[in-house]
């Protein structure tokens, strides 16, 4: 099991307000039609600085304050101008996490997922008035004008699982994502379901069989648009595999050998898992 997959360095102090005075180094998460804009200086991307925002003269609406690094403040917010540069660039949010580090996927992640629950609230979930941000440095909250209903942004779990059988890897081909070729079970949590139950209801219907020694792996927010996969380890105990021919067209063991053949190294947490897996067994 891994302590954390963030490292110290990337502990984000949450501030909905600015703890610190605007400065040129300010890293900012600009959103187009929700895509992410970067810049791309000689094959790395990074995310436009306030300096990099000034010169191009971007105009930005949605204006949020995600937190503060060493000193430095992470912004977010909107733009609906395209800006004509040879330097700039708009990711696809579903590309994020495949070849970027793993800081600007945080920012970039936390900034989706402030503006999309701000988006999807500005009324309350009650009585319909208007809610407006609550003024708090340590609370990031929508209070409703009218009946005082405290809405927080949201979190939805899902599990991903690496389930072993002796030295074998279960594999998945998933026909929802094709381009992700092999990879491993994972499904949302539902309603009132506790992680490990998900895990087995997952597996059973995914791939036909029971498992169990599940163990807590790590956890990784996913911005589509607002999830946060929870990782783990699980045991084959019992059954056949069976895929579930809606989702899973084809499972099976996989050896060492044939899971290099598939993964693709990656900081997603997926990728971690099957890391785990090659060095473990
Ligand atoms: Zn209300």
């Amino acid at each position: 099991m891994e302590d954390s997959l963030v490292k110290d360095y990337l502990i984000i102090k949450p501030s909905p307000k600015k703890l610190h005075k605007e400065c040129n180094k300010d890293l900012w998460a600009v959103f187009k039609d929700n895509k992410l804009m970067v810049f791309n200086r000689k094959g790395d991307h990074s995310l436009p600085t306030l300096k990099d925002i000034k010169d191009h003269n971007i105009k930005i609406f949605n204006i949020q304050c995600i937190g503060e690094l060493k000193g430095v403040n992470l912004m977010c917010g909107e733009t609906n101008v395209e800006v004509k540069s040879s330097e700039i660039e708009y990711l696809d949010l579903m590309t994020l996490g495949k070849g970027q580090d793993e800081l600007l996927y945080t920012i970039a992640t936390k900034g989706n997922l402030l503006l999309n629950w701000l988006k999807l609230n500005k009324r309350c979930g009650i009585c319909g008035s208007e809610n407006y941000i609550k003024d708090s440095y340590n609370e990031r909250a929508l209070v409703c004008s009218k009946c005082g209903n405290t809405t927080w942004p949201r979190t939805s779990p899902a599990v991903i699982v690496a389930v072993t059988k002796g030295d074998k890897l279960l594999m998945v081909y998933n026909k929802l994502f094709p381009q992700r070729k092999y990879s491993l079970i994972a499904g949302f949590v539902e309603y009132g379901e506790t992680f490990e139950d998900c895990v087995k209801r997952e597996v059973y219907e995914e791939a036909g069989i029971r498992v169990n020694n599940i163990r807590y792996f790590a956890s990784q927010p996913w911005p589509f648009p607002n999830s946060m996969m929870v990782a783990f380890t699980a045991e084959y105990k019992e059954g056949e595999l069976k895929p579930d021919g809606v989702e899973i067209s084809h499972a099976a063991w996989f050896s060492k050998d044939e899971v290099l053949k598939v993964h693709n190294k990656s900081f997603s947490i997926g990728s971690k898992l099957i890391q785990w897996y090659l060095e473990n067994y």
